[in-house]
């Protein structure tokens, strides 16, 4: 106590004796301005983005008011649009576009002769499996089981769970019985959602929520692997949280656990590894991740979007995973797609807890509203019950052993496709595959190349960087007779004559992922982004149209 009453005295002596002979205005306008200084100083190094990235994009964009490179960069970018919105046109063969209501509706026969048109445009036969993921079963009697349950439950909102009390019952379901198979616990709980990028959003917005209420953290940061969807980075940017990328062991492209931990800090709010991930299909080691969860305490969230009707069935499919659902503890979410494996139709996936409190902060209340008491479990307000029934069914007319056995199917047809691509010169198989994915790289030549070539054969294939791979995943349709040998020949076949004569230009999406991936003005990149999304929405018809109408 003595020597603490000494320090306060000195402390005041020392202040005392800093301040004599200056005038009170004096001290308080140097002190009021150090303060302001620092307060902004902690402001301007601390933010979202690193004060390098940020360094990095005020120096792009001063070199982007230079005239010269702002009307080259113009003129590439009308370029790229043009050629985006060419090939749209050539899509769709050339059709023109309505742009107005019709005045007078049209007759059924009318509509469904017009649905069946623009339903035959495209060339990618992706029913006998040339395309990676994108269908992931076209059984015709799911089709229209799905078909005719949708019809019947066309009309329901689950918003109005009083007036539609069957659709509830059906989301109630497909989110316990999810729970059930990703072993939860008595309290472990969950909602459907639109999509794994809704779900994902759904888990942050519940961890900063709890984050921000029980442990008073102001700026929430998660901390992912650099392998993570870009859902994560969606949510984030949409919820204003810092993302900290986590660096993957360049061999298992496996997320670096020790860097994880590393970069944990008083204000992280929540850790995440996938089963598997997108790029590469490998299994992130989740009870290392739900180690470091239980040690800091914070929640983990397993990304289970792709392999979500996958993994849980691989045991009983013969193929053994490391654990990662609710039986490890410090899993506390997982989200599921039941859109992909499930072989429910778009628009449905699942975001589990362990624990009835994450689910509460996840929960929108609007207590006050003019229009009611509102409260929503996700973004949005009116659901799609036709949606909801639909994947209900799917998943009734699978059951246990439907999953199983279709699990099997593609798990054993990817080990056969990694099999055939590992003894193929030149080209090399990223990580160990874990489940429906394989990507392929290459320390011999440009692996777009083989993306390219692949595409002139048919194949519709995943690019993929950071490094340069591409990738199959490979679904039920891949699962049919002879589209193994077809793919391992195609590759073996186009690797071999790019390795006998290497082209000496690169055309393409060569070209495109090549010069995309070594522009060091990400914003750039960003900009040739744009003009894609926009040639999606585009309804200008081409010249040939304009010459016609
Ligand atoms: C597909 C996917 C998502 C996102 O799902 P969407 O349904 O496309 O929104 C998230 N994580 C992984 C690993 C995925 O493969």
């Amino acid at each position: 106590m003595e020597a603490v009453e000494a320090g306060v005295i000195f402390l005041q002596d020392y202040v005392n004796s800093m301040c004599e002979g200056k005038p009170a205005w004096k001290i308080v306008v140097t002190t009021a301005g150090t303060t302001l200084l620092l307060l902004w100083l902690k402001e301007f190094l601390f933010q979202g983005e690193s004060l390098f990235v940020r360094g990095k994009k005020f120096f792009f964009r001063l070199v982007r008011r230079i005239p010269q490179v702002r009307a080259k960069i113009e003129e590439e970018i009308n370029k790229v649009s043009e050629s985006m919105e060419k090939e749209m046109n050539e899509n769709i063969k050339h059709a023109g576009y309505l742009t107005s209501l019709p005045s007078k509706g049209w007759s059924v026969e009318e509509i469904i002769k017009e649905t069946e048109e623009y339903c035959g445009y495209g060339t990618f036969d992706w029913e006998s499996g040339c395309a990676s993921g994108t269908v992931y079963n076209g059984n015709k009697i799911l089709t229209e089981l799905m078909t005719k349950v949708y019809g019947m439950s066309a009309w329901t909102n689950p918003l109005h769970a009083d007036v539609f009390p069957g659709v509830r019952k059906m989301e109630a379901e497909v989110v316990r019985m999810c729970c059930t198979i990703y072993n939860g616990g008595p309290l472990s709980c969950g909602t459907m959602t639109s999509g794994g990028t809704e779900s994902i959003i759904m888990a942050i917005k519940a961890y900063r929520e709890y984050a921000k209420n029980v442990k008073g953290i102001k700026n929430p940061e998660i901390v992912v692997p650099i392998t993570a969807h870009a859902a994560f980075d969606k949510g984030c940017q949409l919820l204003h949280i810092r993302i900290k990328h986590i660096p993957i062991d360049p061999v298992s492209m496996k997320v670096d656990v020790n860097a994880m931990e590393k970069a944990i800090t008083k204000n992280t709010i929540m850790l995440a590894g996938s089963a598997p991930q997108f790029p590469h299909g490998v299994v992130d080691p989740i009870e290392e991740i739900a180690d470091l969860g239980v040690k800091y305490d914070i929640p983990v969230h397993v990304d289970a979007c792709l392999g979500g009707f996958l993994i849980p069935f691989m045991k009983e499919a013969g193929y053994l995973l490391p654990l990662f659902d609710f039986c490890v503890e410090g899993v506390t979410s997982i989200s599921a797609d039941t859109h992909k494996y499930g072989y429910a139709p778009k628009g449905s996936s699942v975001i589990m807890y362990s624990d009835e409190k994450w689910r509460h902060y996840q929960y929108f209340v609007c207590p006050d509203w003019p229009g009611g008491i509102y409260a929503t479990s996700t973004i949005s307000g009116s659901r799609a019950g036709g949606i909801i029934a639909a994947c209900w069914a799917s998943l009734m007319y699978h059951g246990h052993l439907g999953y199983v056995e279709y699990t099997k199917k593609i798990i054993d047809t990817t080990k056969l496709i990694e099999k055939g691509c590992r003894t193929i010169p030149g080209i090399k198989v990223m990580g160990k595959p874990d489940v429906s994915i394989v990507a392929l790289g290459s320390d011999d030549f440009n692996i777009y190349m083989l993306s390219d070539g692949m595409s002139k054969k048919g194949w519709n294939l995943n690019a993929l960087q950071f490094p340069p791979c591409i990738h199959i995943a490979v679904t039920v349709l891949h699962t049919q007779p002879g589209v193994v040998e077809k793919f391992v020949n195609d590759v073996t076949e186009i690797a071999t004559e790019i390795m006998k004569n290497p082209p000496k230009e690169l055309g393409g999406s060569a070209a495109i992922y090549g010069m995309a991936q070594s522009v060091p003005d990400r914003s750039l990149v960003g900009e040739m982004a744009w003009c894609y999304l926009d040639a999606v929405y585009s309804t200008r018809a081409s010249e040939k149209e304009k010459n016609q109408m």
